[in-house]
């Protein structure tokens, strides 16, 4: 990725070009920052044209964008978007437990540990709500989950080798959106494609879907 400057609004911020085989010019905001997508044929009067064409909204996307955790001892972390304190009782078992809003971690390795126990949080919740989901309303009776960390997405589903892959970043945000990537993950399961089919079915189950993804995309990666 090729990391540049530019001026906008009365601030100079960076932002990094991902050129790739595609047709259209995308614009977006990952952890904090301006990353654009663009044709291999695009020059950079063009792309720099498009960013401050669309500043307002960058800006804003920007703005919105929080840090999720910072790993030290007396830092933080959002677990399902409740912000807990980190303190060190550093025994030497990599485990942590919640006391309050305090996070203990019991291992001086508190990004590893915190993480290890982030996962363990997410895949716990993500077992049990969709196997409540698959009981009533999908056409299939297990689906194999994987964690990840991914930068421009929130899930990816396989629908021909039963899987889904969540983003593991989905631990920090609310359980209201983590449900809304589930339920357009096992829609895939439906309809593959982002067709208005796949849309209307995703609306039969979660009627308000558009504010969950509009919020989702705020809060960002
Ligand atoms: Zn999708």
């Amino acid at each position: 990725m090729e990391e540049r400057k530019i001026k906008i609004g009365n601030r100079i911020t960076s932002y990094f070009i991902q050129y790739k085989k595609i047709k259209n010019c995308y614009l977006k905001v990952e952890q904090g920052q301006i990353v654009v997508h663009a044709p291999q044929m695009m020059n950079i009067d063009q792309i720099e044209a498009l960013i401050i064409q669309n500043q307002d909204k960058l800006l804003k996307r920007m703005d919105q964008y929080f840090c999720k955790a910072d790993y030290v001892d007396q830092g933080y972390v959002y677990l399902f978007n409740q912000k807990y304190r980190i303190l060190l009782k550093d025994v030497g078992i990599k485990k942590c437990a919640i006391h309050g809003l305090d996070l203990y971690v019991y291992h001086r390795d508190i990004e590893k540990t915190v993480t290890l126990f982030l996962k363990e949080q997410l895949m716990d919740y993500l077992v049990r709500k969709i196997q409540a989901y698959l009981l009533n309303d999908f056409p299939l009776n297990k689906v194999d989950i994987t964690l990840r960390k991914m930068k421009s997405r929130w899930g990816a589903c396989f629908y021909k080798k039963n899987k889904i892959c969540f983003n593991s970043v989905l631990v920090h945000v609310d359980k209201k959106l983590i449900d809304y990537v589930i339920v357009h993950e096992l829609c895939h399961f439906i309809e593959p494609n982002h067709s208005k089919e796949f849309y209307l079915e995703i609306e039969k189950r979660m009627p308000d879907y558009k504010q969950r993804e509009k919020r989702l995309a705020e809060v960002g990666i």
